[in-house]
């Protein structure tokens, strides 16, 4: 039994080295969904991971990267149609990045799709997925088949799309594929840009009012150090972040995402909690996320839970409202 399943995209990210930037580069692992499995078996939940790498050395590190993490790794796979994918980050002087990425196709890309993977989504509480798996085919059609089989066995299904606009060829298919998988999503989390782009509001409060109107149990628009607002039970709740020296934000969202999604599982009723319990976990997932981002790279960066309950205590007095 597992308590989460993430699907998508695994890959190196290639992390400028400090005082070298655009000559020097070190290899981290990382993929948005890859992190979230990661972040929550350092969390202690149960986690399992579906994707594929290439037949080389970059996909034998992040094999052994998810497995020394204690990340099942049944069900990835090793395709001989493309290398593992790529993905250079550019960071900026506030430790902010932007992506360039090598996938013409990447391996990344072939998802696999069978006996096991079904098995392991109905082994799981929480099926977790992102929108880089919808970018391209075959993943895309392997994502929405997993996405129906999942609702079917009655899964809570969670969805980041982690918008990277220079992979779609157009914006627009972007937005309809987006839009295709919401009616199958519980827990919908979205940064401010992607919150904008998808409502096409000029102003935050005009998208906020949209993200209303998708009435699903839980919806979470992450803002960076400004913290994060969530949608529940027709009432918003909100927390500031935790101030810490800011090293490298990449892999903010998605260790945030690990932190809520560990914390749900534990839940009988995740939609039934009260709204002091589910402001709580969303103080422990911002607390993962500041810890993250105090470090570099993604799934290096990522906290275990004694690290997080460490921080939350000594953070105790300086609480982010
Ligand atoms: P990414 O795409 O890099 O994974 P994201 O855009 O999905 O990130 P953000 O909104 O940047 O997600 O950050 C997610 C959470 O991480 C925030 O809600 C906050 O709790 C924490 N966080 C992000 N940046 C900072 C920061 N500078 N200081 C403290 N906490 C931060």
């Amino acid at each position: 039994m597992y308590d989460i399943v993430s699907m998508g995209e695994i890959l190196m990210d290639m992390t400028p080295v400090q005082g070298r930037e655009g000559f020097l580069y070190e290899p981290n692992p990382g993929g948005a969904p890859a992190n979230v499995a990661v972040a929550c078996a350092r969390l202690e939940v149960r986690s399992a991971f579906i994707g594929t790498v290439g037949q080389d050395f970059f996909g034998d590190l992040l094999i052994h990267t998810l497995e020394a993490n204690t990340v099942d790794s049944s069900c990835i796979y090793r395709t001989s149609q493309a290398p593992t994918t790529l993905a250079f980050v550019h960071l900026d002087k506030k430790g902010e990045r932007s992506f360039s990425f090598y996938r013409k196709p990447g391996a990344d890309l072939f998802l696999p799709w069978g006996r096991k993977e079904k098995q392991t989504i109905e082994n799981t509480r929480i099926f977790h997925f992102g929108s880089l798996s919808l970018t391209n085919q075959p993943a895309r059609t392997v994502t929405k088949k997993a996405l129906r089989y999942a609702k079917k066995k009655k899964k809570l299904i969670s969805f980041d799309p982690n918008l990277r606009p220079s992979l779609w060829k157009d914006l627009k298919e972007a937005k309809r594929q987006i839009f295709s998988c919401l009616k199958w999503v519980d827990i919908l989390k979205l940064s401010e840009e992607e919150l904008l782009f998808l409502s096409a509001k000029e102003t935050f409060e005009e998208a906020l009012a949209w993200a209303k109107s998708l009435v699903r149990p839980i919806v979470l628009i992450t803002r960076g150090e400004n913290g994060v607002i969530c949608l529940f039970q027709e009432t918003i709740i909100s927390t500031g972040s935790y101030h810490v020296e800011v090293v490298d934000t990449t892999g903010a969202g998605d260790a945030f995402v690990g932190g809520l999604l560990s914390q749900l599982s534990q839940e009988e009723r995740p939609f039934h909690i009260s709204r002091e319990r589910l402001l709580q976990i969303l103080k422990w997932a911002s607390a993962v996320a500041a810890i993250t981002v105090s470090r570099r790279g993604a799934i290096p960066a990522l906290p275990s839970k004694e690290e997080v309950e460490k921080f939350l205590a000594r953070y105790q007095e300086h609480m982010p409202s």
